[in-house]
Order: C-alpha cells, then structure tokens, then sequence
C-alpha cells in the first residue's frame, strides 16, 4: 500500500502540531516539513522570550515530532505561491502553517519593528543586528509603540538590571549591549483605554512583583472603564498594583490612552488618544514598535492567485492572525487534520511516493538543510551551555557558514560534533 503524503509549509508550533495530528490520525503517511528557516520551531524558538524559560519548555515536547522516521524535515526553503500550486497536486494533502508577515507599519519614520527586537535577542536568521544594537545602544529614550504581550516582553527586557539578564539563556552578546544601555525610563506607549487591554494581566504584576520594577502608570483615558466583571478587570487591577512615582525615578512608564508621532524636527511626541493634548516631548528616542503583523508574502499571494490549491488547508498564525497562544494553534491543527481525514479520498495515495515528494520540495531550494544541522545545533548549544555555565543560548546558523555563530560573534573554538 502506498503511503499518504502530506505537505507541512511551516515548522512553527502551528505546523508541528498539524504534523502530530496527521501522524496521530493518517494510519500510513509521511510527511514533508518545510521551513524556510534551517532550524524548526518558528516563535517558538525565535519568538518566545529567553527569560520565560517555563515557556520555552512548552515547545520541547515539538522535538520529538521531527525527529520521527515519518517526517522529513527539509529547512532553507521559501516556498512560494506559484511553486506551492505546482507541487500541491502531488500531495494528498498541503497545510499552510507559514504563519504572520511583518509587523504593520507605521508613519513614526525609522523605527524598529518588534521582530527585528525579538530577532536580535532570540537570535534568528536574516536580522540585522548591526541596525538593532546601534539603535538601542544609542544614548536616547526607548519608545515601545503597542498594548499586546510582544510589547511587554521588549520592555522588561530593556528594562530589567543585569542580574536578571545574566540568569537567561540570552546570548551574551545581547547581554552585553542591553547592559551598557544608559540607564533611562523605558516608555510604552498604548492606545487601549484600560478596560480594553490586550496583554495578559500576569505580564504586568511580573514586573512589579516578581521583578521589582519601578513602574509608573499614565492614564490619559477619558475614563477608567470596564463593569467590575468585565474579563478585563484582572488587567485593569494589575496595572493599579503598579508603583506610583516621578517619571525620573522608574523603569517604565506605561501611557494608556496615548499615540506617539514624529515631529517634524525628529522628536517623539507622545499625546492623549482623547483630546490629542501633548504629554511627552523626547527630543531624540529609539521607537519600537509592537502593533501587530500583516499577513505573510505566502498567503497574500495564494489569497491573490486565481484558483486555490483544492487539497491546501490553512492552520496557525497563516490563517487566523497573530492572536491566540500556543495551545491555540494546536486546536487550530487538530481541526484542520480533521477536515484533512474527511477529504482524504478512499484507498490508497494516488500521489508521489515520499521519496519523490521530499526529492520535489528540497528542489524548491538552493541549499536545503535536514534535520542532521538541526541535531548539530542542538548539540552544539548544549556543548556552550556546559562550557559557560550559563543557560542554552540560541545558535544562528548561516547558510554556508562554515562555523557557529552565537547572536553575531561567531566561535571558532567551538567544538563541533562529528
Ligand atoms: C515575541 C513573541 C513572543 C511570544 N511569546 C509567547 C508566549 O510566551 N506564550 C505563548 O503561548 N505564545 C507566545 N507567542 C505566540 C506564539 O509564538 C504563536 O502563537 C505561534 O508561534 C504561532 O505559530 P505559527 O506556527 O502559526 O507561526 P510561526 O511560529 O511564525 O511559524 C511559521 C513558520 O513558517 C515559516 N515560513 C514562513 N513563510 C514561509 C514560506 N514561504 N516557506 C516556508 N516556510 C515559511 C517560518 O519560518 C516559521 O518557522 C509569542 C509570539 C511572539 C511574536
């Protein structure tokens, strides 16, 4: 009997879980996991905050998927939307688990965008840390633009002492930089009233609590908001916990009800959502921002395309947007793998073997990698842990490279398992 073959385009948490429920479900398959990065994983590893180690764990149990035999894990391929209309006929299946664009832009001029921050610090591929650590190593005030936890996550991490940030698994080099930031208030900017916040309530007490944060609160609201059960009350009530105090002498100053814009001179002003009345001038600051992601170039080119792909379905942040957690991608995969099984015609494939189907997606790609550098960096990461004591730091491995890098600092002392 012939196998079935399904396409998984995307290794983030969204098509790990799809590839475990294919694998749970589709008694006799394989499946080809595609990722234009070389490592899997996605946010889970790129995204997710290297102080939040509980976190990370969650993603641990996703290794085991790719290294099962009937998954092949095949990394550095961008797949388009033209070669994934071509290919899909060959498959009985195709999920599209690729995932959110870019962040949206804005009109605030040159700005970081929260996932060149996150990038840099996770030490993902194709950053540009050069831009990243000269921008935030400059000697000016940070403004974070946004109300989700992407914003808060940035914050404490500019925000926390050195202590903290040596305890993580962040790269040294990031470290480093975050350390010799000169000691200013962080300002996050957030248009929400606070009956209308985004972020989970546990991320501000963190702060103040557990991290001992000078945090100032700013409401520039019209009203306080919310009935006293509204699900945003346990928001509302962590932010009342935060510390009152003079703007001079805290970590962060979190302004609810608040937009920033350039000046014409360059400056930040930061003003009310309400009557538009300025707050804050910042003659010079560092702008990140956080307001959430567009769709990927995939799914806005298949979307564009004039015929769907009949056996393509769509699982993950590629579908829904980024909102949700992890858990909730993995509802979305079981749902999709669902409809998948139903499709399924019955008897046996009528598509490529999964020889020929690995041999066709590797073709999509000028260097393919397999799960064997996923292995090595692994291993590699373990060997630096041991080394330096200190926790698992994130490799970046460049196409072609013939070393490791840890962040930008590559090391060539480093052994490399054989
Ligand atoms: C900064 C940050 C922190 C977060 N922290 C948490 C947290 O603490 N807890 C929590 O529950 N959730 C957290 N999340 C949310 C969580 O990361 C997402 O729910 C999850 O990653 C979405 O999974 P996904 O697979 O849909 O997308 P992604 O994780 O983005 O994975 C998509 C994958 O597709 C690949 N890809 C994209 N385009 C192509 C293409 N054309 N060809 C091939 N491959 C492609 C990408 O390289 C990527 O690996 C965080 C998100 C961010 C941004």
């Amino acid at each position: 009997m012939t196998p079935r073959v399904c396409w998984v385009v995307g290794a983030g948490p969204a098509g790990m879980y799809a590839t475990q429920a294919i694998l749970r479900s589709l008694e006799d398959v394989h499946v080809v996991l595609a990722d234009r990065r070389r490592v899997p994983f996605g946010l889970g590893r790129f995204g997710i905050a290297p102080d939040h180690p509980k976190m990370r764990r969650v993603v641990t149990p996703l290794e085991r998927i790719v290294e099962d035999d009937r998954v092949t894990f095949i990394g550095g391929v961008e797949v388009s939307a033209a070669r994934l209309a071509e290919l899909a006929p060959g498959f009985d299946a195709v999920v599209i688990a690729s995932g959110a664009g870019a962040d949206h832009p804005t009109d605030l001029g040159d700005t970081l965008a929260s996932r060149e921050v996150f990038g840099w610090y996770n030490a993902d591929h194709g950053v540009d840390t050069a831009r990243v650590e000269e921008a935030l190593g400059a000697d000016r005030e940070v403004v974070v633009v946004g109300g989700g936890n992407v914003s808060i996550d940035i914050v404490r991490l500019l925000a926390v002492g050195e202590d903290r940030l040596r305890a993580t698994d962040l790269p040294e080099r990031v470290v480093d930089v975050l350390v010799a930031r000169p000691r200013r208030p962080v300002h996050l900017v957030v248009r929400s009233a606070a009956s209308e916040l985004k972020f989970s309530a546990p991320m501000i007490t963190e702060l103040v609590h557990e991290l001992g944060l000078r945090v100032r609160v700013r409401r520039h609201e019209s009203y306080w908001g919310g009935s006293s059960d509204s699900p945003s009350d346990e928001r509302r009530s962590s932010l009342e916990l935060a510390v009152s105090g003079d703007d001079l002498d805290v970590d962060v100053v979190i302004h609810l009800g608040a937009q920033a814009a350039r000046a014409a001179d360059g400056a930040i002003e930061i003003s009310s959502t309400v009557d538009g009345g300025s707050l804050v001038r910042l003659a010079e600051a560092t702008v990140i921002t956080a307001i959430g992601y567009g769709p990927g170039a995939l799914m806005t080119d298949l979307r564009a395309a004039p015929s769907w792909p009949e056996n393509a379905y769509v699982c993950g942040w590629a579908g829904n947007g980024a909102k949700g957690v992890l858990g909730t991608n993995k509802a979305d995969a079981l749902r999709i793998v669902e409809q998948i099984r139903e499709g399924l015609a019955p008897g046996d494939s009528r598509r490529l073997d999964p020889a020929a189907a690995v041999a066709a997606v590797r073709s999509l790609a000028d260097d393919p990698v397999g799960i064997e550098e996923w292995r090595a960096t692994v291993d590699a990461e373990i060997l630096e842990a041991t080394r330096t004591g200190r926790g698992v730091e994130r490799i970046r491995l460049q196409p072609g490279a013939d070393g490791l890098q840890f962040g930008t600092e590559r090391k060539e002392s480093l052994p490399w398992p054989t």
